[in-house]
């Protein structure tokens, strides 16, 4: 029989610190579509619904596509887009049903003006019209942040088990091959979630070195093949730059039915991570212990990366903080690139002075001078773009990323990428589009926490890592929580 499935996208990783509030103009820039245009706006990419219109292909439903929505993580997800979003989906679900099944493809962290926990907002307001006995099938982000209500209301969760993420697509598949299973009947799946009071744990869910999210997804693999009652098991690493009761690791077991076995073994896995909570595999650089090891690093088989992870627009952060920059500057670093800042308003000076000027300006540090004031430059205008380009690294394959009017601004020997837009530096295309090759410098800079080894660590001869305290740094005692459960690791808690 051809079974009809509800689905759409809408993600959005929310740091409750920022003071950029997330608006429809956001997701324009990134992903944003609606009905029967998502399979033209989709197609060739690495989102999510390209794995559940694979799965509907193979399994011959009947799909209804409501909203395609994704934007760069920012601060509280504005009521415009909620209304807009979550409407087009909930409205389907009103107008369009009966549904057999429902793929919700969401990230996990998501906080609007309105809900802290907007995933279980949605799933409660979902479950208010399709009823209990519908499943629904959710795929999250590995830095979700699970709640209660999320894990009352998904029959099955299915989180990402790569960062950098590159398994987008396979993730909702998985998710929609264990929802194909409970439509016929032949399983009742049922989530069995764990937590525990850490902020942070599971090396962030890095899947580049043996660590405990490593271990435990080999483990996960293990259990999967050898007991049948066990569908999936999905562990999530949590977003820790959310001021929210229920922010942190988490492990959601989707078994066959409510079973205790299936909650032991949620369990067993939180225990293991809270024993392993202190594992890092980064070793966290100041700005200047970074460029003094990157200016003695050995060899010249490609660029040393540079990555300045506490600016990272991929979580929240401004893409504008200037102390990496400043340092880089300082030392006189030649032969190098730096994406990006996002500086509107000094892309715009530049594109006006046009290529080849020589022009005095006064760049980043412009939505909060804590993390590097503007600094006092003169150089030269090199390039001018419009900013957009198709990426084609392994993270956003096929997704048009749009860095708003771009300039490249050299100043000594430091080709800058000046943006308009914040977007995290996952690409190579980031540089290639404006005409630098990254793999022929010496030194480049990326505004990237860790998702940017998946396209610049094959061209590069080490990675170093910088945290210079900005909005995404990992001194969380330095972040203002107030809504945290305490005791919690590693605020107060060993
Ligand atoms: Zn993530």
């Amino acid at each position: 029989m051809t079974y009809r499935v509800l689905t759409a996208l809408f993600a959005h990783e929310t740091n409750t610190f920022s003071r950029q509030p997330t608006t429809l103009a956001n997701y324009e820039d990134y992903v944003l579509a609606f009905g029967d245009a998502i399979p033209d706006a989709i197609a060739g990419s690495v989102l999510e619904l390209v794995g559940v219109e694979n799965a509907a292909k193979e399994l011959g439903w009947d799909l209804t596509h409501t909203v395609a929505a994704w934007a760069t993580p920012s601060g509280p997800v504005a009521r415009e887009v909620w209304d807009k979003c979550a409407g087009a989906f909930l409205d389907a679900a009103k107008n369009q049903g009966p549904f057999d099944g429902v793929v919700l493809t969401l990230h996990g962290a998501m906080t609007t003006v309105d809900y802290a926990d907007a995933e279980g907002e949605l799933l409660t307001q979902l479950r208010a019209i399709i009823g209990p006995d519908v499943p629904v099938a959710i795929t999250l982000d590995l830095h979700a942040n699970v709640t209660r209500l999320m894990a009352e209301h998904a029959d099955i969760i299915c989180a990402y088990r790569t960062y950098p993420h590159i398994d987008q697509v396979t993730t909702a598949e998985r998710a929609s091959h264990i929802l194909q299973r409970a439509m016929t009947g032949e399983v009742s799946p049922v989530v069995h979630l764990a937590r525990r009071p850490m902020l942070i744990g599971l090396d962030h869910g890095r899947t580049t070195t043996d660590n405990p999210m490593t271990q435990l997804l080999a483990r996960a693999d293990g259990l999967e093949a050898q007991d049948d009652g066990v569908l999936t098991i999905s562990l999530q690493a949590g977003f820790s730059p959310a001021d929210f009761a229920e922010v942190g690791p988490s492990v959601a077991v989707t078994g066959n039915g409510r079973d205790a076995r299936f909650q032991t073994t949620a369990d067993d896995f939180m225990e293991y991570s809270w024993e392993q909570r202190h594992f890092d595999s980064n070793e966290y650089l100041s700005v200047d212990a970074a460029i003094a090891k990157a200016t003695e690093f050995p060899g010249s088989n490609g660029p040393v990366i540079i990555s300045d992870a506490s600016d990272n627009p991929g979580a929240g952060a401004y893409g504008d903080s200037t102390f990496l920059l400043a340092g880089m500057i300082n030392a006189g670093i030649k032969n190098a690139a730096f994406g990006t800042i996002c500086d509107p308003e000094t892309a715009a000076e530049l594109i006006s002075a046009g290529v080849g000027a020589s022009i005095s300006v006064h760049l980043g540090g412009k939505i909060d001078a804590a993390y590097g004031p503007p600094l006092e430059l003169l150089g030269e205008v090199i390039t001018i773009t419009k900013g957009s380009y198709v990426a084609q690294g392994p993270r956003w394959r096929g997704v048009t990323q749009h860095l708003g009017p771009t300039a490249i601004f050299r100043v000594g020997g430091i080709d800058i990428v000046v943006a308009s837009k914040r977007v995290q530096c996952t690409e190579l295309e980031t540089f290639t589009h404006a005409g630098i090759d990254p793999a022929k410098k010496d030194i480049v800079a990326v505004k990237s926490m860790h998702h940017f080894r998946a396209a610049f660590e094959p061209i590069s001869r080490t990675v170093l890592i910088v945290d210079s305290g900005a909005l995404a740094t990992k001194e969380y005692s330095r972040l203002p929580y107030k809504n945290l459960p305490h005791p919690i690791f590693p605020l107060d808690l060993d």
